[in-house]
């Protein structure tokens, strides 16, 4: 379980102060996935990285099952929104990587990696590199990464923004299905409606100036691909998109 509880955030550039979190609260029980929508500069990614324990200043708590955010003592999986694949490693070192860092090499490993390829039709990709791969493509070896490394949360960037509708979809149903058999605590962030709607069983909308929490929304049809295509996921939609626009604020 990721809790948060009033959480802020202030940068601090030359003589300037700037609030970009203030008075965060939210919830994600384990083994639930909490999409976080809002406009650009709300402090989506700052809420992540605080999680991460990328940025140790904030006031406020922030715990993780029951714990302090400790890195050393977490699996913490972050998928940036530019995959985070190093360019000069191929794919199949690229995908290594997390578990090397944190627990070194296993048979296991070998086993559940050719496994997890498999199931994202990356198999034949191993010897590539990044650059030698589409959008999609490198989108699902960051997935076989994060995944392969079995973490105890799972912190998602903007991770389909990317990528055109249709790959961006098809990703969407990619993560749907290794999350129901994972059961991974889940924070993804989005700026797109549907996709909240569709992969968050809460969803989180923020508004910005500062960046703070200005509606929680529980979504019990998470992942149905009935739910995706009724009206009344349209109507949400709608509903969502007018809640944000009235906000102030840009989305797209
Ligand atoms: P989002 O991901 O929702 O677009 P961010 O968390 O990246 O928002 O940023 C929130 C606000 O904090 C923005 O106004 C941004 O300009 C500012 N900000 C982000 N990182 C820094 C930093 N390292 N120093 C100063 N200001 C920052
Ligand atoms: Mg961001």
């Amino acid at each position: 379980m990721i809790a948060i509880e009033d959480l802020a955030v202030v940068y601090q550039r030359a003589q300037q102060k700037h609030t970009a979190l203030k008075n965060v609260s939210l919830t994600v029980p384990r083994g639930t996935v909490c999409a976080v929508i809002g406009p650009s500069g709300c402090g989506k990614s700052t809420l992540l990285k605080v999680t991460a324990g990328l940025i140790r200043d904030y006031s406020g708590q922030v715990r993780i099952n029951g714990g302090e955010v400790s890195p050393q003592n977490l699996r913490i999986g972050f998928m940036p929104q530019n995959y985070g694949l190093l360019p000069w490693q191929t794919v199949a070192d690229n995908i290594r990587l997390a578990c090397r860092i944190k627990d070194g090499w296993t048979a296991e490993k070998t086993v559940k990696m050719q496994a997890l390829c498999q199931k994202l039709g990356i198999e034949d990709l191993l010897g590539r590199y990044p650059q030698e791969l589409s959008g999609g493509q490198q989108q699902r070896v960051s997935l076989a990464r994060v995944f392969l490394l079995e973490p105890d949360i799972l912190l998602m960037d903007e991770p389909f923004s990317a990528l055109d509708a249709i790959t961006r979809e098809e990703m969407q149903d990619v993560f749907r299905d290794l999350w129901e058999e994972a059961g991974i605590t889940t924070i993804l962030v989005t700026h797109y409606v549907e996709e909240a709607l569709y992969l968050g069983q809460q969803i989180v909308l923020m508004s910005a100036h500062p960046g703070t929490v200005a509606e929680v929304m529980v979504n019990k049809w998470q992942g149905s691909r009935a739910w995706k295509s009724s009206p009344e996921f349209f109507a949400k939609s709608q509903e969502l998109k007018e809640k944000i626009k009235t906000m102030g604020a840009r989305t797209l």
